[in-house]
C-alpha cells in the first residue's frame, strides 16, 4: 500500500514538472534562433547623418528605497551591455536631494544622467529629466505645475504608467513610457517563475522574461490616442524600471540562498529593453544632446534581447529628410522607408490603425494622407515564446 502511495505521488510530481520541462526545451529552442539570427544581422549602409546611441531609462538605485541596487553594480552592469546611457530616475527623499547624490557623468565610457521619479497630487507618475533638489515637494503641485516647472528649467517629463491616470493627456508632457518591464515582470505568476526558475534560470537567466513578455497594447493605445485626439507630438521611449529587487529565494536558516531567481538584476534588466537614441554626427552623445533627441521623439524602443537592433531607420528621404519624431507637410508622391538590421516584418500605423505591412530588411510604404505613422518591426523567425511578440516600436513621423 505504501509503495502505491509512494509511487503515485512520484507519479504526480513528475506529471506536475512536465509542463516546465517543455518549458525549458522551449528557451532553448528560442536561445538557439537568437544566435542563429544574430549570425545574420548586417546593418544596410545609408547615408544617416545620426548615429544610434543606445541605453536605459528608468533606473533605481537604493538611494530611493525600495531598491537593493548599488552604484558599482549600476556601471557594471551597463558596460557588461555595452550601453551608451543611463537615466537614472531616483525617487525623491524628504531629507535629501537624491538626483544630486546618484550617478552623473561619464563612468567607465557610459554616460549617466540624473532624474527623478514623482508623483503628482492628481496621481500622474513623471520621470523628470534631470530631477532637483524640488522632487520631494511635488507630490503637492498638479501635473501641469510639475510638467511646466520642468519645461521652464528647461527639462523634461515623461509620463510613467500612462493607464494608471488620465490627467497627463490634456498636459504638455515631452514623452510617455510606453513599455515598463517592471510592470510587465510584476504580472508573472510566481508559482509558475518558481518552477520555471529551477528547471530554466541556471540555463537561460535572460530568457525568462519571454516567458511573460507582452506587447504593451493599453500604454501604446493610450498614447496614440493622446497623440490624434491633442494633435500633438509625445515621444515614447521604454522604462526599464529596474529596481533589482524582483524574484525569489530560498534560504536557509544560516542565510545562505540555496536557490536564487531574481528577474531584474541591472545586468538582465539591461539587456532586455533598451530606448535607442539618434543624434546628429557633429553633435556627439552629451547630455544636452540626449535630452533634445529624447523630447524630439528621435527614438525608438527595441527588445534587444531577440536582437540589436542598432541601426534601425525610420524615416522619409524626400522631397527633405525626416527621421522618426519630425514633421513633414503632407505632399504627392510621400513615402517612409524603413531599413532595419535583421529581416523582419513591418506593420505601419497611422493614428494607432495598422495600416500596411511588409517583409524584409528594407521596405518602403507610400503615404497617401496626413495622420501620425509609426511603425512596429516583428521576428516572425523567432518561436514561442517570442511568436507575435514586437521587436521594434518606432516613434512616429507627423504627416501634417
Ligand atoms: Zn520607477
Amino acid at each position: 500500500m505504501k509503495r502505491k502511495i509512494l509511487l503515485i505521488t512520484l507519479g504526480l510530481v513528475v506529471a506536475s514538472q512536465l509542463p516546465f520541462a517543455y518549458r525549458r526545451y522551449r528557451l532553448s529552442r528560442l536561445h538557439n534562433s537568437i544566435e542563429q539570427l544574430a549570425s545574420q544581422r548586417s546593418v544596410q549602409p545609408t547615408d544617416s547623418e545620426y548615429i544610434d546611441y543606445k541605453g536605459v531609462i528608468h533606473v533605481h538605485s537604493s538611494l530611493g528605497g525600495h531598491s537593493t541596487g548599488n552604484f558599482a553594480e549600476l556601471i557594471s552592469a551597463a558596460k557588461t551591455n555595452q550601453l551608451d546611457f543611463v537615466i537614472i530616475t531616483e525617487h525623491p527623499q524628504a531629507d535629501f536631494d537624491t538626483a544630486a547624490m546618484t550617478l552623473t557623468g561619464t563612468h567607465a565610457g557610459v554616460l549617466f544622467v540624473n532624474a527623478n521619479e514623482v508623483t503628482t497630487a492628481d496621481g500622474d507618475r513623471l520621470v523628470l529629466i534631470p530631477g532637483s533638489a524640488d522632487a520631494a515637494s511635488m507630490s503637492v503641485k498638479s501635473t501641469r505645475e510639475v510638467a511646466d516647472k520642468q519645461k521652464d528649467s528647461g527639462g523634461l517629463s515623461i509620463v510613467a504608467y500612462p493607464t494608471d491616470s488620465q490627467t497627463w493627456r490634456s498636459i504638455p508632457v515631452d514623452g510617455v513610457e510606453v513599455y515598463n518591464l517592471f510592470t510587465n515582470a510584476l504580472a508573472a505568476n510566481p508559482v509558475i517563475l518558481f518552477f520555471d526558475g529551477l528547471w530554466s534560470y541556471g540555463r537561460y537567466p535572460e530568457l525568462m522574461f519571454a516567458n511573460f513578455f507582452a506587447r504593451p497594447a493599453e500604454n501604446l493605445k493610450r498614447w496614440d490616442e493622446a497623440i490624434a485626439k491633442g494633435n500633438r507630438k509625445l515621444a515614447a521611449t521604454a522604462g526599464n524600471d529596474a529596481h533589482s529587487n524582483i524574484g525569489l529565494s530560498v534560504n536557509d536558516a544560516s542565510g545562505k540562498q540555496w536557490l536564487g531567481v531574481k528577474l531584474d538584476p541591472y545586468e538582465r534588466s539591461f539587456q532586455v529593453v533598451r530606448t535607442h537614441v539618434l543624434i546628429k554626427k557633429d553633435r556627439g552623445l552629451t547630455r544636452e544632446s540626449l535630452l533634445e533627441a529624447i523630447a524630439n521623439g528621435h527614438c525608438y524602443v527595441s527588445f534587444d534581447l531577440f536582437g540589436d537592433a542598432k541601426g534601425f531607420i525610420f524615416q522619409i528621404t524626400s522631397p527633405e529628410r525626416r527621421i522618426m519624431g519630425d514633421e513633414i507637410g503632407f505632399g504627392n508622391g510621400l513615402r517612409v522607408m524603413v531599413s532595419a538590421p535583421l529581416i523582419s516584418r513591418i506593420v505601419l500605423s497611422r493614428d494607432g490603425s495598422a495600416i500596411d505591412e511588409k517583409s524584409g530588411s528594407r521596405v518602403e510604404f507610400p503615404i497617401n494622407s496626413k495622420g501620425a505613422y509609426r511603425v512596429e518591426a516583428y521576428l516572425d523567425s523567432l518561436p514561442a515564446p517570442a511568436t507575435g511578440k514586437p521587436w521594434i516600436l518606432s516613434n512616429p513621423i507627423y504627416v501634417k
